[in-house]
């Protein structure tokens, strides 16, 4: 499979971009060469797409499910007692909508920490993004569901991947409120064992950080640590309210750190030290959504403008969060995190893109495309989607789309007759 986009605006510049299987080929103007597919870029720009890195895709059958509460209030509540109730089909279901919402805004990549991630597996396998999905380790301290965690996860390794390009198999464990030390053990030899990302939940509210201490005498990130559990292999997400201590230890082990400032505002956890992070660890800072219960949607777009505004917001200055940082964040670092060459338009990379209409009234005018993007933009700026050498969106619209909504709306009307 090859395609050729013709007169496409790059780096300021019309040019020509050639796709030869899943990566970059070429890009040059007026290229003559023979292509299966070619796309008329006139009047386009292309760009970087997505990596979400921190999401709970299914959750997005929750949005709107039992807003406006504190963090643990909100999960006791409202999100645990029907995610006891979601069977496997339901997760199906809910993982195509969530998939479908985040090509039409641009992603192309997400890193998922929930249950039933064969389900999702498969959803990723149809509909040609990529993803890093794990089932989620948590056990609360409770012997028996530390078992059942056990089978899970050997499941889940034996479940064959049928994309393996695409997706990769990864492990999570929830938080240290939520997971013991045995789980936290097996989850790091599992992880080693099978060379596999891991994805964590860390020091997202000041109350995780103060109960922590309390209980173990050291911070959420010490107590990792001191379980072995932070590598360069490691995803941390919110990582919010950190000590100098914690930092140092981050650094030092290399882990990269995913902020979701949307969730992080809406929840009231707190806001991310984006500008002090970023000087200290540029390449390891990535974005991510969360759930669409706690944001509420997957819309990379709308969080690269929250996290520029979070960050000038924390840092008190108008310098903090600049677009072009934003912006690499949200695209190479967030590859880079799970080992993707990919993330930039550049001969030899993944070819992962956007193709957006320069004629759509938020891109105009268009002095700088980058700010454009991170301060103006919305999905309806966005025309097409390509992702590992794939059209998976073609102007504006995915395959499937109808289906997709139809059966999210009456998965909803079940979901609406639970007992909470
Ligand atoms: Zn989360």
């Amino acid at each position: 499979m090859s395609i050729l986009i013709k007169n496409v605006l790059h780096n300021n510049q019309t040019t020509d971009v050639f796709i030869e299987d899943n990566k970059f080929s070429r890009i040059a103007p007026n290229m003559k060469v023979e292509a299966d597919k070619i796309v008329d870029g006139s009047n386009k720009a292309i760009l970087p797409a997505f990596y979400n890195t921190h999401n709970h895709a299914a959750m997005s059958i929750l949005r709107g499910f039992g807003d406006d509460k504190p963090l643990f209030e909100w999960l006791n509540e409202d999100i645990w007692p029907i995610e006891d109730q979601l069977t496997e089909e339901d997760i199906a279901i809910a993982s195509r909508l969530a998939i479908l919402e985040m090509i039409k805004s641009g992603t192309v990549f997400f890193a998922d920490m929930y249950f039933f991630g064969e389900q999702t597996i498969q959803a990723v396998a149809d509909m040609g993004i990529r993803a890093a999905i794990s089932r989620v380790e948590m056990d609360l301290f409770d012997e028996q569901k530390f078992e059942q965690k056990k089978i899970d996860t050997a499941n889940f390794i034996e479940f064959s991947n049928p994309c393996p390009q695409r997706i990769r198999k990864c492990l999570s464990c929830h938080a240290v409120y939520t997971v013991s030390d045995e789980l936290f053990k097996f989850a790091k030899e599992t992880a080693e064992k099978q060379g596999w990302f891991m994805q964590i939940h860390v020091s997202e509210t000041k109350q995780e950080v103060d109960d922590c201490f309390a209980k173990w005498g050291m911070s959420p990130v010490a107590k990792l640590d001191s379980l072995g559990l932070l590598t360069p292999k490691t995803i941390l997400a919110h990582a919010v309210h950190l000590s100098d201590e914690d930092i140092e230890i981050i650094k030092k082990r290399g882990c990269y750190i995913s902020t979701n400032p949307i969730s992080n505002l809406k929840l009231n956890s707190g806001m991310f030290m984006f500008e002090k992070m970023y000087k200290i660890m540029p390449e390891n800072i990535t974005l991510g959504t969360d759930g669409a219960s706690s944001n509420n949607n997957l819309n990379m777009l709308d969080s690269i403008k929250f996290c520029s505004l979070a960050a000038k917001a924390e840092s008190n200055s108008a310098l903090g969060g600049k677009a072009d940082d934003i912006y690499k964040v949200a695209t190479i670092n967030g590859a880079k995190a799970f080992g993707l060459n990919a993330g930039e338009i550049k001969e030899g990379c993944l070819a992962d893109c956007l193709l957006v209409d320069l004629d759509n009234v938020f891109l105009t005018p268009n002095y700088n495309i980058i700010s454009n993007m991170v301060y103006s933009a919305d999905s309806s700026c966005i025309c097409d989607v390509i992702c590992d050498g794939r059209l998976i969106m073609e102007n504006g619209k995915v395959a499937g789309e109808k289906e997709i909504i139809n059966n999210a709306k009456k998965l909803a009307e079940k979901i609406k007759n639970m007992k909470k």
